[in-house]
């Protein structure tokens, strides 16, 4: 087993996620068993409870761990299976750590970070390496040097990196060169300071990969190379992506990174081929069609709040070789100016997941625009509750339908808490999470597109479809296409006599990849692209 810490450097937002998947895709493309990590130095136990202007989206596992956005970068660059295993935060470090003091489990040992909390850090490095038997592990630490919170990881993988050897470890940094304007360069000196500090704590990178907006020239190279103690060919550049971050993996293979990597490891394995990849890209960048979708949020400001939908959504349209322009619509906007003004163009509206009341009536209009102009509407998770609540106001006349989630007393609450969640009261991991099976029934739109009638999907939400109103729905062409195998939940449903509407209680985007695109977000770009094209 082999393994790679990759830090970050000067600034956060860097994209040390994308790079580490992108290793991941070179590493994974020239024969190797990858397994992708992520530690995460702040307290919460897991980000499920932070909301999205701190975080923005929660990555949800198929085991249901709610983890950090990095992991699904991950999971889109690589076909290594994640749980709760690969995303480790100080939380559970020193949950795992107090509650093993409580146990008495240090034999009366005053307990402390090092040695006990980096050799829990540890602990987990070992699990994950057995669990994944993965012949390469690639870690990141979130964070960036000299973050106080960071310093345990750093020292527990400095140990770490000792005890396996030279060639069984190896660190690459990521670190931002910036360009000043005023001095018309890029300049290497917060590189330097950020190699220093790791230095400093007993971490030399063997790779630095540098973050620029312009190329860095063989000068610049060699000074970083020079001052920070690396090889030449081992000062990276990574430029900012021109059209997609599906270029990142074939950018580091430019540099040639996995070279360095399977050198420095001893690791002798064919290079990899790409060619696939590219023809991704190729669809991404040159696509033969176009269309735009209206995305309709309430963070729609953030990048990445809806992380996965937006990626999803590219996937279809690689799928479809179709070039998706994502228009951002604010639900508020909506309540402000009306559907039609805010929507007209969009060849098809998604509705995305969310929590809490805010721009629910915005998102009940665009649903009900979609609904009434036979226009494509993908709904997920809440997008399913709300195109709910608008086909029982205005296809079944009962004006104040709701969720409870909003109105607590409505008098149809054709949206209600899950049962098994009406006794929940603590926060974090209490929710109905990750996969689940879902029967599909036949002769659906759902059926068709997946080509399958038994289908496993990721799930976080605590409300519900009213069974009570079952009957009433399908009576009106509301078709329940997906079910819970006991048939009690219901997970997908379609409208008849609509040329897409579909919506589901889970989050198909989990599962997404743009080497697989999923049969939703496709068919939602194949319906939009043929009503763009007249037909
Ligand atoms: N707020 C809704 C629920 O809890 C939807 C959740 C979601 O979209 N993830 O059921």
């Amino acid at each position: 087993m082999k393994y790679i810490f990759v830090t970050g450097g000067v600034v956060s937002s860097l994209g040390k996620g994308l790079t580490a998947a992108s290793l991941g895709t070179l590493l994974e493309n020239r024969g190797l068993k990858v397994v992708l990590q992520k530690f995460d130095p702040y307290l919460n136990v897991d980000p499920g409870t932070m909301n999205p202007y701190q975080h923005g989206e929660v990555y949800v596992l198929d085991d249901g761990a709610e983890t950090d956005l990095d992991l699904g970068h991950y999971e889109r660059f690589t076909n290594c299976k994640l749980t709760r295993l690969n995303n480790l935060t100080s939380g559970q470090v020193y949950q795992t750590v107090l509650n093993n003091e409580r146990e008495g489990r240090y034999l009366g040992k005053t307990v402390q970070v090092i040695p006990h909390v980096t050799d829990e850090i540890q602990n987990r490095i070992h699990l994950l390496a057995e669990e994944s038997k993965a012949d390469v592990m690639i870690t990141e630490i979130g964070g960036t040097t000299g973050d106080i919170e960071g310093l345990p990881f750093l020292e527990a993988i400095r140990e770490f990196a000792l005890e396996v050897g030279v060639h069984n470890a190896m660190f690459v940094h990521v670190t931002y060169v910036p360009f000043i304007k005023a001095a018309g360069e890029l300049k290497t000196k917060p590189t330097q300071q950020s190699v220093a500090k790791l230095r400093e704590i007993g971490i030399a990178p063997q790779i630095l990969v540098c973050r620029c907006e312009r190329p860095l020239d063989k000068e610049l190279r060699q000074k970083i190379s020079l001052f920070c103690n690396v090889p030449y060919n081992a000062v990276v550049e990574e430029k900012d992506v021109d059209h997609s971050i599906y270029e990142v993996p074939l950018m580091l293979q430019r540099e040639r990174v996995d070279d360095l990597v399977c050198e420095q490891l001893r690791l002798d394995v064919p290079a990899p081929n790409m060619t696939h990849w590219q023809e991704i890209l190729r669809k991404i960048i040159a696509p033969q069609h176009r269309v735009r979708i209206g995305v309709v949020g309430k963070y729609i400001e953030l990048q990445d709040a809806y992380k996965s939908v937006y990626e999803a959504v590219g996937h279809g349209g690689v799928a479809n070789d179709c070039g998706v322009q994502i228009q951002k619509v604010d639900a508020e906007e909506i309540e402000r100016e009306g559907a039609e003004k805010v929507l007209k163009g969009v060849a098809g509206v998604l509705v995305p997941g969310g929590f809490g009341e805010r721009g629910i009536e915005g998102k009940i209009q665009a649903a009900r625009y979609a609904r009434e102009n036979h226009l494509p509407y993908l709904g997920l998770c809440l997008g399913m509750q709300i195109a709910t609540i608008e086909f029982a106001r205005n296809v079944l006349s009962l004006p104040k339908a709701h969720s409870t989630e909003f109105d607590p007393q409505t008098p149809h609450p054709v949206i209600a808490m899950l049962d098994e969640q009406t006794r929940v009261t603590r926060k974090g991991g209490t929710m109905r999470l990750g996969s689940q099976p879902c029967q599909l029934a036949v002769g659906t739109r759902a059926a068709r597109l997946y080509g399958a009638f038994v289908i496993n999907e990721r799930h976080r939400h605590r409300y519900e479809f009213n069974n009570a109103y079952r009957q009433s729905f399908e009576k009106e062409g509301y078709v329940i296409s997906g079910v819970t195998p006991d048939g009690k939940l219901v997970e997908v449903i379609e409208l008849a006599t609509h040329p897409f509407f579909i919506a589901s209680q889970f989050h198909p985007e989990f599962h997404s990849k743009p080497h697989q695109p999923h049969p939703l977000f496709r068919g939602f770009i194949a319906a939009a692209l043929a009503r763009t094209n007249g037909k």
